[in-house]
């Protein structure tokens, strides 16, 4: 049996992203909430691999799992109903505040505790915290082989899988041996819409949580007070609309006040 395991986070919606300038923290409170955009990805690729793999006669499981508050049960179900066939929460107090090093760590014990992997899919990064560290991390945790930027999962084989990831000039073509952790691009699927019978049977889903000490995390890795990173500062940029028309009759004219403009404010 393969255990196909997908790492999804509960995000707020992509333009309702607030941080409380006193605080610098996000504002969560009333702002509305879904699967991070790029997890949708995750998640289909996930799912499809399942269906490769049964087409090929062998048995996978697409399992998906989340560290968040309470509330972020909710994308489990989203999961659950586009097909997901296990679902699990990492929800405790100590994992509260988390930085991405503490977050990787939790979720590589909860990965362990699910149990033999065959491929762990994350997104290319989050809309709120943005750093795409945590693919990597998790494969540094686990000592499992890594590829970012994945665009295609090309080959399935029983110890190894082909991969081609996106770089700046083409793309890279990479085999990694299982278990492998892949974080993927927007670029390798569209994802489906969930089915009506799929989000009827997601309301009542079983959806296991876990604690810190259910996934036999070390406490002294978890949370605010032991993560290593400090944000000492977050704010919402200022919109600022500072522009100036450029005037002239024809172009080589307007071309001739810009650089004037240029030069009298010691651009050029
Ligand atoms: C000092 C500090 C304090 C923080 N305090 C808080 C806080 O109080 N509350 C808070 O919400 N955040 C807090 N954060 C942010 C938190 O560290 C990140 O949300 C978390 O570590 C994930 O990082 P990321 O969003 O940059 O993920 P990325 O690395 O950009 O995500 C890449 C992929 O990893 C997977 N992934 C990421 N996060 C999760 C997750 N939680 N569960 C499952 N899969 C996941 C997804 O597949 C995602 O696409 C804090 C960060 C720091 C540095």
């Amino acid at each position: 049996m393969k255990n196909i395991i997908v790492c999804i986070k509960q995000t707020p919606k992509s333009d309702n992203i607030k941080i409380d300038p006193a605080t610098g923290c996000l504002i969560r409170t009333g702002a509305e909430s879904a699967i991070n955009p790029f997890d949708e990805f995750a998640l289909e690729e996930g799912i499809r691999i399942k269906e490769r793999l049964t087409a090929q006669g062998k048995t996978a499981v697409v399992n998906v799992i989340t560290m968040g508050p309470p509330q972020a049960e909710a994308v489990l179900r989203t999961s659950v109903a586009k097909g997901a066939d296990k679902v699990f929460h990492l929800s405790d107090i100590a994992f509260a505040g988390s930085d991405t090093w503490a977050t990787s760590y939790a979720l590589s014990k909860g990965i362990q505790k699910i149990g033999n992997p065959y491929i762990i899919i994350c997104g290319k990064q989050t809309n709120d915290s943005d750093t795409g560290h945590i693919g990597a991390q998790i494969s540094a945790w686990l000592k499992y082989p890594n590829s970012s930027f994945v665009r295609k999962v090309s080959e399935l084989g029983d110890a190894n899988i082909t991969v081609e990831r996106l770089v700046e000039d083409g793309t890279d073509t990479i085999n990694l041996s299982t278990p492998a952790v892949l974080s993927v691009v927007k670029e390798i699927n569209k994802p489906r819409i969930a089915s009506i019978s799929g989000r009827i049977s997601a309301k009542t889903f079983e959806i296991t949580t876990w604690t810190a000490d259910d996934i036999k995390a070390d406490k002294t890795k978890l949370g605010m007070k032991n993560s290593p990173t400090k944000v000492v500062k977050s704010f919402t940029p200022k919109r600022e609309a500072n522009s100036i028309v450029i005037e002239g009759a024809t172009s080589k004219e307007r071309a001739n006040n810009l650089v004037k403009i240029l030069k009298e404010n010691q651009y050029v």
